[in-house]
């Protein structure tokens, strides 16, 4: 059975690519008829958020994927937080000193210090371990000394000098490594945590993981996790990596950032985000007003598409057309303005009511009560097609509940005459009279009367928008009419004519 994990650490804000990464993984689960995981990864202590693991799981709720196991909702291989799990890594690593595959480094803080400064690009690995104090270069009664004197020391893997390490991709194909390359990584911290890259390979086995999705930014860790794979499992039942394609810059150069968003003025977060070192806010999707599903639909194409040219995908359509084979090898641009576009798309495709409730509340925090959903509605109904996030609705549908307060008044005194005058006049008591009032008999009305009076429907049909609306937009100024009814059109007019 298939069993895919998302892994993050609780760090920070999460970024429109780890929810692409949540998706990729949600998709191949739903899929197969597997289980999709969440393990919270939280063994660095010195980099953890308060706030951040709940701020993750409050991100997949509005995204709408749910993991099947983890902290929240527990599961058969609980605990799903890594932190919790501290006294199950120590003995794996323990296994690797007693197979000769890792060794006790004693160093203190300091004296790495000092051979930093020494030394610049000072790090541990086949050419230097043998100038460090660590289990390979002290006498083994010394190494016993130590661990019985609490000595602090950390755990490291002992690279092989040069050995070539296969990651069998599923989306880049064959990926190797020199061994020789990579420092000699710690797996086991003086704090007794393991870190990560000992800890994902640990919890990937006990969780019997089976197809790991995860962002390229990995892909050099892969070497390490394989070797740990052979080296503590002999290679059973390793997942299958998958290495998706970063997510970048809108020009194309280089990965996308926080800093990016920030510069250009979009957001790369899924929800607001405020840090709570700084208190400052970094903008989410769901703020800025994007519906889940566009926000879902829009990471999906940031990577894959089904080969048809279909952009517009629902869930469950990507549920049945998502494939690996069609995940792409290169980076994916973000463009904000295709972001939007997707969101416009979905504003249209789904039921107002679906998501009215959101647009009410921007309604209220611009000042505007809505008491009446149908009325609401109606109105979502008529400006959607304007719209492209959801506070569009605000600004394009706020005199649909309030007279517009700045009526642009100079735009109707250019070309305004006494026939005009007389035509707005009679309207006012025309309007008054009407028993039925629709779109269709107003516009009627209108035209007969406009010719009545010999004038063009064309040249008063954009002071009547102006008074209704406030300026020159909106949608067919009848409808407008019609939906805020007899009286408050009729106060409009006279309003401006005053
Ligand atoms: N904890 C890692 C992260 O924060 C997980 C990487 C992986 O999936 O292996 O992204």
């Amino acid at each position: 059975p298939v069993r895919v994990r998302f892994a993050p650490s609780p760090t920070g804000g999460l970024h429109l690519g780890g929810v692409r990464t949540v998706l990729f993984n949600y998709l191949f689960a739903k899929q197969h008829g597997g289980t999709f995981i969440v393990r919270i990864e939280d063994t660095d202590q010195t980099r953890f958020v308060e706030g951040a693991e709940q701020y993750i799981f409050d991100c997949l709720q509005w995204c709408g994927l749910t993991p099947d196991e983890s902290p929240v909702n527990g599961g058969p291989f609980a605990p799903y937080r890594q932190s919790e799990r501290k006294a199950i890594y120590k003995q794996y690593a323990l296994q690797l000193i007693e197979k000769g595959y890792a060794y006790y480094a004693f160093d203190t803080p300091e004296e790495l210090e000092a051979k930093r400064k020494q030394f610049p690009n000072f790090q541990y690995n086949h050419q230097t371990r043998y100038q460090c104090s660590n289990s390979l270069t002290l006498a083994p009664e010394q190494v016993l000394e130590k661990l019985a004197n609490n000595t602090p020391y950390v755990i490291r893997i002992k690279m092989p000098e040069n050995e070539t390490v296969t990651c069998n991709d599923l989306i880049r194909g064959k990926v190797e490594f020199n061994t020789g390359l990579s420092d000699d990584k710690v797996l086991l911290k003086a704090d007794g945590m393991p870190t990560y890259h000992l800890a994902v390979v640990v919890d990937d086995y006990l969780m019997q993981i089976t197809h790991a999705f995860r962002g390229e930014e990995w892909l050099p860790s892969a070497p390490i996790h394989i070797l740990l794979w052979q080296y503590l499992f002999g290679l059973n039942n390793m997942p299958q990596w998958a290495h998706l394609p970063l997510i970048l810059k809108p020009d194309g150069n280089g990965k996308l950032s926080k800093r990016d968003g920030e510069r250009l003025g979009f957001p790369v977060f899924a929800m607001d985000w405020t840090d709570p070192a700084t208190g400052n806010t970094t903008k989410g999707f769901k703020e800025r007003g994007f519906l889940p599903e566009a926000f879902v639909n829009m990471l999906a194409m940031l990577g894959w598409n089904d080969g048809s040219g279909q952009e517009i995908f629902s869930i469950d359509a990507l549920i049945e057309k998502f494939s690996i084979e069609r995940i792409h090898k290169g980076g994916a641009r973000f463009d904000y303005e295709k972001a939007k576009w997707f969101n416009h798309s979905w504003i249209q495709q789904l039921p107002v009511q679906h998501y009215a409730a959101e647009v009410k509340k921007y309604f209220s925090a611009a000042g505007i009560t809505i008491t009446h959903n149908d009325y609401l509605y109606r109105v979502m109904e008529l400006v959607k097609e304007r719209c492209h996030l959801l506070p569009d609705f605000v600004e394009q549908a706020g005199f649909f509940f309030q007279h517009p307060t700045n009526v642009d008044t100079n735009a109707i005194a250019a070309k305004w005459n006494e026939a005009k005058q007389q035509f707005f006049a009679e309207l006012m008591r025309n309007l008054e009279l009407m028993s039925i009032w629709n779109a269709e008999s107003l516009e009627n009305d209108f035209k007969e009367m406009a010719a009545a009076h010999q004038l063009k429907p064309g040249e008063l049909m954009l002071p009547f928008r102006i008074m209704l609306v406030g300026g020159k937009f909106g949608p067919h100024v009848f409808d407008i009419a019609a939906l805020i009814g007899k009286e408050a059109t009729i106060q409009r007019i006279k309003h401006t004519l005053q």
